[in-house]
């Protein structure tokens, strides 16, 4: 009797030292529950004494405890997720970013000539339509408005109000001429937010406040950005640094920036929410808006990544959330020419901002350094520990949401499966039922049916994004190795090999000009950080070309393309229109442009 208690003691304290040890939590769990089995039955047998089945409770109290704790602890500790990552495949610079950028550790970003950190230590590091449619773009237009009346009936959104909220928000991504943080960026986003939304049939799963609040967090989320990022704002001290103690500091300036301009009446879009719907998407914005701070990527993909796996539901904003982060960085996984193009405005941004630092006597940001920059080395880094990783979370929490509903709807044939009902965006409360029916009523009185559950295949979505970011990764692999022999070879032979990468993207650069653009008449070969900014800003996409490129075999792949070409055609350095120009003038016009900047 005793003897027996004992031996459950016994087992229950060597495995909570395994445990402490560092032992598996799902082996615990199970002889946990064999443990307290066990003193069931000794209960039941009246084959147990008091004090031992005191002593016996407690220990299992205790692992109990240990366990829960371990698992908050790895919850909140990102370092397990990175403590794989072999050291050796990731340049160190690229470390130092994927450190500064993904995680929490702010800005420190020492040297070390000679000592090579294991990547463990920097791990803390890795721990690394639509709303403002063109259509609204000049008040002009609103002349030749074609909406059908029962939409403008239904529409809650004041229609002036969205024109002057529209262009106030255009003036505010304009602010600081930013190559990759401005008005196109935030139209790419929105279009992509709405592009998941509708191909993975999250839509269904989502309410029309909550729909609406993703479209508008995704147009506001990057509103006045200043070019620079976070840590260069605490490095410098910068006033919005001060106002938000450090914390977001860029992502709590667009979203308050972006309310306060709805404070004033004309541009308030808000106006006809009630008081719960109002507050409601306010606090799914705020949510959503924050989590584009990267450096809570490891956390929000690990957080995300528990919930998965347990039997409850997942939480709306937090897969709000997770559609506005993979949208955010999205451009790896549509194609070759558009993801090289933000690639290179990226950079141009980054390189920019090393110029300040550099200016300011400051040390350079990682991958700020417009000489030394392995631009296509940190790209696969960025893609292998970012990008996909982010975009697995992505269709894998879309499969657990969307999956019951496909088959529930099929055996229901509700209306999300196709039948037609009333709806339209913005028309009903949130009080309205969670599930949206899909489709589209036409001034005819006819419906649409695309957009329901029935043609909603997730698979297939899966296997174009990661068939795009494999492919876009090969690329950046073939240009790497130059990039390696630059880095490698003697000072003289460095020149050499520099002007091979320059040529090669030389080459990259007028293939994609000569694929885009058909104004393309061969300029003379600019400096290195030329080349990169007459590929970012500089090459027209005509019309005809966008409609070539266009006939992607794909028709998801080819819609994401579709609407992010035709809000290309405006220069993304100040977000004018812009139109087929020579090659030669635009050279000329950044040429000016880096002069200016410098
Ligand atoms: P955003 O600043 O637009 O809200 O968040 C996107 C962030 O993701 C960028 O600031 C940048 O840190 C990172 N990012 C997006 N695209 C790329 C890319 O192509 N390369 C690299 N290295 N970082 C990227
Ligand atoms: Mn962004």
């Amino acid at each position: 009797m005793g003897a027996r208690a004992t031996e459950t003691t016994r087992e229950l304290e060597s495995t909570s030292i395994k445990y402490q040890i560092g032992g598996h939590a799902e082996k615990m769990w199970q002889r946990l529950k064999g443990i307290l089995r066990c003193l069931v039955k000794q209960l039941e047998k009246g084959d147990i004494n008091v004090v031992d089945l005191k002593k016996n409770i407690e220990y299992a109290a205790s692992v109990l405890e240990a366990v829960y704790i371990d698992e908050t602890r790895k919850l909140l500790d990102t370092e397990d997720e990175l403590s794989d990552i072999q050291s050796d495949s990731v340049p160190l610079e690229v470390r130092d970013w994927l450190a500064s950028t993904f995680t929490r550790e702010m800005g420190i970003v020492k040297r070390r000539p000679e000592e090579k950190p294991k990547f463990r230590s920097i791990v803390h590091a890795v721990q690394a339509g639509i709303f403002v449619e063109r259509m609204y773009r000049r008040t002009s237009s609103m002349v030749g408005l074609a909406y059908p009346a029962e939409v403008i009936v239904t529409f809650k959104i004041p229609v002036p109000n969205l024109i002057s909220f529209a262009e106030a928000l255009e003036v505010g991504y304009s602010k600081y001429k930013n190559p990759y943080h401005n008005l196109i960026h935030a139209a790419d986003v929105t279009q992509t937010v709405h592009y998941i939304m509708i191909h993975t049939g999250i839509m269904h799963w989502l309410t029309e406040l909550e729909i609406l609040a993703m479209i508008f967090a995704a147009a506001v989320h990057d509103y006045e950005h200043t070019g620079t990022t976070n840590n260069f704002h605490i490095q410098t001290r910068s006033d919005v640094a001060i106002l938000y103690n450090d914390r977001s500091v860029l992502e709590n300036h667009h979203v308050s920036a972006a309310y306060r301009l709805m404070q004033e009446e004309e541009m308030n879009i808000l106006a006809n929410l009630t008081k719960d719907d109002w507050r409601e998407l306010r606090s799914l914005v705020i949510e959503m808006v924050l989590s584009t701070d990267m450096s809570g990527h490891f956390q929000q993909i690990k957080t995300m990544r528990h919930t998965l796996q347990q039997t409850e539901g997942v939480d709306k904003a937090k897969a709000m959330s997770l559609i506005l982060h993979a949208a955010d960085i999205s451009h790896p996984a549509k194609s070759w020419e558009l993801h090289y193009r933000w690639t290179m405005a990226l950079m141009e941004e980054f390189f920019r901002q090393g110029d300040k630092e550099a200016a300011l006597g400051l040390q350079f940001s990682p991958l700020c350094d417009r000489k030394s920059t392995l631009v296509a080395q940190s790209q696969i880094g960025f893609i292998d520990f970012i990008v996909e990783p982010t975009f697995s979370l992505l269709t894998d929490s879309m499969e657990k949401i969307v999956m019951p509903l496909i088959e529930e709807a099929s055996k229901s044939e509700s209306p999300a499966f196709g039948t037609p009902s009333q709806n339209s965006l913005g028309a009903v409360s949130n009080a309205e039922a969670q599930r949206r029916p899909s489709f589209k009523s036409t001034s005819d009185g006819g419906t649409h049916t695309e957009n329901s559950l029935a043609t909603v295949n997730l698979t297939s979505f899966k296997d174009n994004l990661m068939k795009i970011i494999q492919a876009n990764k090969e690329r950046w692999k073939e240009l790497a190795v130059e990039e390696e022999l630059v880095k490698n070879v003697g000072e003289q032979e460095k020149d050499q090999s520099r002007n091979s990468t320059d040529a090669q993207l030389q080459e990259e650069t007028t293939r994609i000009q000569n694929e885009s653009s058909q104004g393309s008449d061969g300029t003379t070969c600019p400096p290195r950080s030329i080349v990169l900014q007459v590929v970012s800003f500089d090459t027209p996409l005509s019309d005809e070309s966008n409609s070539e490129k266009c006939t992607n075999s794909d028709p998801n792949q080819k819609d994401l393309t579709d609407a992010q070409q035709e809000t290309q055609n405006t220069d993304p350095q100040n977000g004018e229109p812009k139109h087929c120009k020579k090659s030669e003038d635009s050279v000329k016009a950044t040429e000016k442009e880096a002069l200016i900047q410098n």
